[in-house]
């Protein structure tokens, strides 16, 4: 055995896959530059920190951990049912949502199939696609964003699943309420248009998809929701589906018993009761993005206008060179080449301090 080829023997689809490139770790950039302080803006995590009330929660449940986790979520799911009212057969829970999406694939799609999904959107759709080695359709992005009547052409009779990013990461388009339902409209129903609302708070509420309330019409519809982003609970993995009844039933069949832990469960539980935290979240957003825009603006930087928590900037044909530099300032953000953006950087929205320093590295470095 000792000349046992694991790359040969693997499935071609996982073959051809590189692993997801995460946001380089604070400490290991610590470690790496002797940096005392640094600061992150690579994951579009909160930076307000955990929530008190989550917090405080968490520390009741300690004692519970040497027991398995509640399979069902029955807590959790009845409170998601409640806010979204919808039947608790009607949400698939997931280790984030990145787990949900790759359940939904597992579950829908097979070798001979297609996925479309839009050029420069999150990674984890032609990832989920590939490992599973059916067809990944790149469609070429129109502003950056989807070009939802170029996804719709695209798709054939073996597409089977369509994944849409409202609004999406890296670039922060945002399809409006029209628009998605126009597609819909025009989906056949073979395919199952997910609909991933990972940055759904941060947009204003005039504007935000009744995509829940469209389930009732589109039964090939789901919707993915996280808890990692305005939450604020990235470490503890949590997200989830809302869909038909019978989408989460085949759902649950391949979902891990156990895939969302107890303090998971318990965190996602009372975040959603703490709606002050909810809306300082979005406020210090909204400041946080007027602050990058302003710099942006004021040094002549062109970015791609966005409506989650980060800012994708053009900063040139050098982008790989200044997200090497930034990173000697003690400030890391996200390169994006890998999502064919070559000349952006990804900022996500931290504190007024922590943007300030992003500010002020970029005018050290130029
Ligand atoms: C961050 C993000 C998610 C959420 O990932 P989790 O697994 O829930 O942490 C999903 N979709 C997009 C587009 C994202 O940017």
């Amino acid at each position: 055995m000792a000349s046992f080829d694991a790359t040969a023997a693997a499935n071609p689809g996982v073959r051809k896959l590189q692993p997801y490139q995460a946001g380089k770790p604070m400490d290991e950039l610590q470690r790496e530059l002797g940096l005392s302080h640094v600061v992150k803006l690579a994951s579009n995590e909160n930076p307000l920190g955990l929530s008190e009330k989550v917090r405080t929660a968490l520390q009741g449940e300690l004692s519970d951990l040497i027991r398995y986790p509640d399979a069902n979520g029955f807590y959790l799911k009845s409170k998601l049912a409640e806010l979204h009212q919808v039947g608790s057969d009607q949400i698939t829970l997931g280790n984030g949502s990145n787990d949900v999406l790759e359940i939904l694939a597992r579950t829908f799609v097979s070798a001979e199939h297609e996925v479309v999904f839009s050029q420069h959107a999150f990674v984890v759709y032609p990832l989920v696609t590939q490992a599973i080695g059916a067809k990944g359709v790149s469609v070429p992005a129109k502003d950056y964003g989807h070009d939802l009547d170029a996804m719709a052409a695209a798709i054939n009779e073996r597409t089977k699943m369509v994944f849409i990013a409202n609004p999406n990461n890296p670039t922060g388009t945002f399809l409006s309420t029209a628009e998605i339902k126009a597609f819909l409209d025009k989906v056949p129903e073979h395919v199952i248009v997910v609909l991933d609302e990972a940055y759904y708070e941060y947009v204003p509420e005039a504007d935000r998809a009744p995509s829940v309330e469209w389930l009732q019409h589109y039964p090939n519809l789901v919707v993915s929701r996280t808890f990692s982003k305005a939450y604020g609970l990235a470490g503890l993995r949590a997200g989830y589906a809302v869909s038909s009844a019978d989408i989460a039933n085949l759902l649950n069949r391949i979902r891990q018993p156990f895939n969302v832990n107890s303090l998971s469960l318990k965190a996602a539980e009372v975040v959603l009761d703490d709606h002050d935290y909810l809306q300082r979240a979005i406020e210090v957003n909204a400041q946080g993005m007027q602050q990058l825009v302003e710099f942006c603006r004021s040094e002549g930087f062109n970015f791609i206008p966005s409506h989650g928590n980060f800012l994708t900037i053009e900063v040139g044909a050098n982008a790989a060179d200044i997200y090497q530099r930034l990173l000697h300032e003690g400030v890391i953000v996200r390169p994006v080449a890998g999502y064919e953006l070559p000349n952006h950087l990804r900022v996500s929205i931290g504190l007024p301090e922590e943007n300030q320093a992003f500010i002020d590295a970029m005018r050290n470095i130029r």
